[in-house]
């Protein structure tokens, strides 16, 4: 039951806060107990947000790269200020375990920021372009980049802080304005980061943060006033998105899901392999889009290698409170549902248990939480469910394959391809594997940790997504790029008044550079000269 005298958190629009009458239940899947209620926006919020990021834009644009360096270092000061608060509301709304929303959100944060506060936009440096084309010769030609205006971000709710936080920092720092649409599963976290950003003095409208559900996300995707769309979340509102953006031709940036293979090689040591598969796949609870979703094991060391990823799944601690647990609850109960499902289905066509399978017994607080204990399965095909579609939860398939042409076979079934990794001694030859997989990333002997570092681009191939976010290529999504073109201030050849004469120079000039053979070229030239 909800307490109807419990107040309602206010959305962030053009620097003051608003309550709607529609509501989201901020609840734990620790558990399931309701957390706070939170406004929930729909089309006229996105509506007003985006006028006041418009209304906020100029000022913003004109403060220049200093000045916006200058906020950034602001709201990594607030941000870094607030670590602990951040990382207990962070685990509070995920459930995920502290050291985790230190590392995979707060760490990623506070990376994003002071690249930015200490860098500006020096990734998007104007570049010079040297005309190849004769008659341009002595043109002094620039690529520059140039903000947009409003730039749209929906968010998804697994690493809510480090995912959100990148999106936004690099629009702002480019000279964009933002309107923020979180997850409505971390609509609290949002809310924490538009309260940094308010503290840390950010003038009104630059970011405005919009909590709501679907309705809200798909409102800021057809919004015209939005000139880029930055969207992390599945396929298949990905796809809504796309379709949204295509309708008025607005570019946008997708970060997809994936199904990512892990491919274990036949020279890999079977202890550190699975232990390394092990983090890659349950880092987060199996929640996030690059995990290690499949398993494709030489056969050489496939026994030796899931006897050690069973005993260390087997170790893993399940919790919700506290530091010393390492995998939390899903995010909500369909999440378990889909375990089941998944699970039951993988069965029935023939894949054994090996470790899990099933939701926990619990006696405690958390009877009410969304759990499902950490699981391998072995025994499993290409064709099953389980090796095909996102599973986003902590299902570890396992299937041995006879060498590396068969594992790439296979990891490149998918229409999706975002990241894999390769566990082997010998680093060059699984880079070389690498090179071969159809896939955003590709890590030998590491996983996800790659997100971090805000110099490393990231993205998929593929169904998994569309354009980076991260470094030079992350900046480059959101600005418009622009030529400047400088030539001196004298009369072209090519200009009016057209006459034979210059008909004959410009044949010759092409006919020299292009006609094949020193013979065509002297007609051309005698043909030129003798012409009275
Ligand atoms: P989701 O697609 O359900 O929701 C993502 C966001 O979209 C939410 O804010 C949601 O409210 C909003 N939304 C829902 N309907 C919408 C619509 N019609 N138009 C616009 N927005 C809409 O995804 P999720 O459950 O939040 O996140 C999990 C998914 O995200 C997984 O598939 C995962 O692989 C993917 N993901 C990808 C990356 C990456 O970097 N590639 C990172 C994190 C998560």
């Amino acid at each position: 039951m909800i307490d109807v005298q419990q107040t309602v958190r206010p959305l962030l629009i053009g620097g003051a806060w608003r309550t709607t009458e529609a509501m989201i239940e901020a609840r734990s899947p620790v558990t399931g107990a309701l957390l706070e209620l939170v406004s929930s926006g729909g089309a006229a919020e996105i509506d007003a947000a985006v006028r006041a990021a418009q209304a906020a834009y100029p000022a913003w644009r004109d403060l220049g790269e200093r000045g916006r360096m200058r906020m950034m270092h602001q709201l990594h000061d607030v941000l870094a200020a607030r670590m602990d608060d951040l990382t207990a509301l962070i685990h509070r709304e995920t459930g995920k375990p502290p050291v985790e929303a230190l590392s995979s959100d707060v760490l990623v944060a506070l990376e994003t920021l002071a690249h930015h506060a200490r860098h500006g936009t020096a990734e998007l440096a104007p570049e010079r372009i040297k005309p190849t084309q004769r008659t341009l010769l002595g043109h002094r030609v620039q690529v520059v980049y140039e903000p947009v205006g409003v730039v749209g971000v929906i968010g998804p709710w697994n690493v809510p802080l480090g995912i959100g936080l990148t999106q936004i920092a690099s629009a702002l720092i480019v000279g964009n304005t933002v309107v923020f649409k979180p997850s409505e599963f971390t609509s609290l976290i949002g809310l924490a980061l538009a309260e940094a950003c308010v503290a840390a003095g950010f003038p009104p409208g630059v970011l405005n943060v919009i909590t709501g559900g679907g309705a809200a996300g798909a409102a800021l995707a057809a919004h015209p006033g939005t000139r880029r769309i930055m969207f992390t979340g599945s396929v298949a509102t990905g796809r809504k998105v796309a379709v949204e953006c295509a309708r008025r031709l607005c570019p946008c940036v997708l970060e997809l899901g994936g199904v990512g293979a892990a491919i274990v090689r036949a020279d890999a040591d079977p202890e550190v392999a699975a232990r390394g598969v092990v983090f890659a796949r349950f880092v987060n609870n199996g929640q996030i889009c690059a995990a290690a979703e499949r398993v494709y094991v030489n056969q050489q060391i496939a026994r030796p290698f899931i006897e050690a990823v069973v005993r260390e799944t087997l170790k893993l601690r399940s919790g919700g409170d506290g530091d010393d647990y390492d995998v939390g609850p899903l995010i909500n109960a369909p999440s378990v549902e889909r375990m089941e499902q998944q699970v039951a289905d993988a069965q029935a066509a023939g894949a054994t248990v090996r470790a899990g399978g099933t939701r926990p017994q619990l006696n405690d607080a958390r009877r009410e939480g969304h759990y499902f204990a950490p699981t391998v399965l072995t025994n499993v095909t290409p064709d099953m469910a389980i090796m095909r579609e996102e599973t986003f939860g902590p299902l570890l398939p396992i299937m041995e394959v006879a060498d590396d042409d068969e594992a790439l076979q296979h990891a490149n079934s998918l229409p999706l391809g975002l990241g894999t990794t390769i566990w082997t001694r010998d680093v060059d030859a699984g880079a070389a594997l690498g090179r071969k997989i159809e896939t955003g990333m590709v890590w030998i002997n590491d996983s996800t940790v790659y997100y971090s570092d805000p110099g490393i681009p990231w993205g998929g191939v593929k169904e998994s997504g569309i354009g980076r976010s991260h470094g030079r290529w992350g900046l480059q999504a959101v600005a418009d790029l622009k030529v400047v073109a400088r030539s001196r201030h004298s009369a072209r050849l090519w200009w009016f008044p057209y006459a034979s004469y210059k008909h004959r120079l410009i044949k010759l000039a092409i006919s020299l550079q292009h006609r094949p053979g020193w013979r065509a070229k002297l007609r051309a030239l005698a043909e030129a000269l003798l012409v009275r």
